[in-house]
């Protein structure tokens, strides 16, 4: 067999791979958005039909075959083909290496895990989620042993989510982060100007969803290539030729679903600017979650909540709303698009608090890996470093150790690529700044191309070629720092509540 033929093969075997996924996706998506109330169970039972044929497909021994043959002609192969065998790679071993026992094992336990979390969330029973923590830790530290990471597991869940980060590299950038940002929330919160978000009440529904779909559809997104409908927790899924985004509703908190559509959007955006041939492939497959979350949280955040944007959609939003905004002034609606104030549950923190919930989540799974924290002593270690990082002591085990979903199924690792997403997205955004200084006069016309382009080119168009570290370097000339982003809090919240 030739290279060309041997690459060819791999391609075939790799869409097969991302067509079924997708197919995947589609069915989790509508779990979540249409299923009706009593089809659960099918619905179950069809997740795990497709769950097993994605694995017999990533498994076949024929494209272990192949691997090896593109592997020893290495030399041959042009840099894109390398990249995009480097990640089969990496699947196929993911795939391979676990036993099937111990990749029933998991699933077993994922589902009563959550079912534990839930209920122990509920009454505040911590006591009675420990033996379900205690096996999730031990079930990955063991994953990471069989992927030959056995004395490094906590990296290996990073990397997991997260290519090419490690432990140490965000122990260095958070360390750094925290120091400042601190100070920095004490002194935001100190000021006796406040946001009154209670001035917005009363948003009717069938408005918002108008405001929004006029919003995101001039940022961009392309509503021939995906949707956006209502679930009870905001996401965006799918592969880049259709995207499905859910956001929620709630009256008397219209900025609650703006700025989850929008956030929601940005991930969209990188999707649909993923070189739509190579879906399949590292060539065309997002970065990490750290980068997903940096295109998420510039538009959220550096766009959606800057002066310039609320000063071409002020008008359309007081059009659309006129009953509800009588007798809100501009600066008391910037003021709450940009309201500060610490809280214990991480997914109600605004932009500024944020990073210390994940700061504290990072230092305590760290521990925990460790061994130097048993699972045990959580809620004690948790509330210490609530008080210390946000100065708020949860009132119980609900609204603290037991308020996230990430670790009854296992998914340790995950939470720090919240925030290295807000430090890249942040550096992005000085880089994109240095390049077109005009950029927020663009916004503030209703011009959003200009930024959209540049991400595409520079971020979009790269796929999965550079993790986070990488990315960083090539797109804004210096490594990835906390220092932007502290340079952009300060920016955006000292003059607003400090001036
Ligand atoms: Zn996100």
């Amino acid at each position: 067999m030739t290279i060309e033929s041997a690459y060819a093969e791999l391609l075939t075997h790799l869409n097969r791979i991302h067509r079924l996924e997708t197919v995947a996706q589609l069915v989790g998506w509508d779990e979540q958005v249409n299923l009706p109330p009593d089809s659960a169970g099918l619905r179950a039972e069809q997740h795990a039909v497709l769950a097993e044929t994605i694995h017999a497909a990533a498994t076949n021994p024929k494209l272990g075959d192949l691997l090896e043959s593109l592997e020893d002609a290495s030399l041959d192969l042009r840099d894109d083909e390398r990249v995009v065998v480097a990640e089969a790679r990496r699947d196929y071993d993911r795939a391979t290496k676990l036993p099937a026992s111990f990749v029933r094992e998991k699933a077993a336990q994922s589902s009563v895990g959550y079912h534990a979390w839930a209920k122990a969330r509920a009454s505040s029973d911590f006591a009675s989620y420990v033996p379900v923590l205690e096996k999730n830790l031990e079930l990955a530290k063991q994953e990471a042993a069989y992927l030959g990471w056995g004395d490094r597991a906590y990296d290996y869940m990073i990397d997991k989510h997260d290519p090419g980060m490690s432990a140490a590299v965000i122990s260095k950038l958070f360390g750094e982060l925290k120091e400042a940002l601190v100070p920095l929330v004490r002194q935001i919160t100190a000021s006796p100007i406040k946001a009154k978000r209670e001035l917005l009440r009363g948003f009717p529904v069938t408005g918002q969803q108008a405001f929004l779909r006029e919003v995101t559809e001039k940022l961009g997104f392309n509503y021939r290539r995906g949707r956006i409908d209502v679930s009870l927790h905001p996401f965006c899924s799918g592969s880049g030729a259709d995207i499905r985004m859910t956001t929620r509703f709630n009256e008397d908190e219209p900025l609650d679903s703006l700025f989850s559509s929008i956030h929601e959007t940005g991930h969209g955006l990188y999707e649909q600017g993923l070189p739509l041939a190579h879906h399949a492939t590292a060539l065309g497959r997002a970065a990490g979650m750290g980068v997903h979350e940096s295109q998420s949280r510039l538009w959220e955040n550096q766009v959606g909540r800057s002066r310039a944007f609320w000063r071409y959609f002020e008008p359309r939003f007081r059009e659309t709303f006129a009953a509800q905004t009588q007798g809100v002034s501009s600066d008391e609606l910037y003021l709450a698009v940009n309201a500060v104030e610490p809280t214990l549950i991480r997914v109600d923190a605004d932009e500024v608090t944020y990073n210390l919930h994940i700061i504290l989540r990072f230092e305590i799974e760290q521990r925990l890996f460790a061994g130097t924290l048993a699972v045990r002593d959580l809620p004690e270690a948790w509330n210490a470093a609530a008080r210390e990082l946000l100065g708020l002591v949860p009132d119980s085990d609900r609204t603290g150790v037991l308020q996230d979903v990430h670790w009854s199924d296992g998914a340790f690792g995950y939470f720090p690529s919240y925030c290295l997403g807000n430090m890249l997205a942040a550096q992005l955004w000085y880089a994109i700044k240095a390049q077109r200084p005009a950029i927020e006069d663009e916004f503030a016309r209703g011009d959003f191309s200009g930024l959209l382009n540049w991400l595409r080119e520079n971020v979009h168009a790269a796929g999965k070629r550079y993790d986070a570290l990488e990315l960083s370097r090539r797109v804004t000339g210096g490594e990835l720092s906390p220092q932007s982003l502290l340079r952009y809090l300060r920016e955006r919240y000292l003059p607003l509540y400090c001036a």
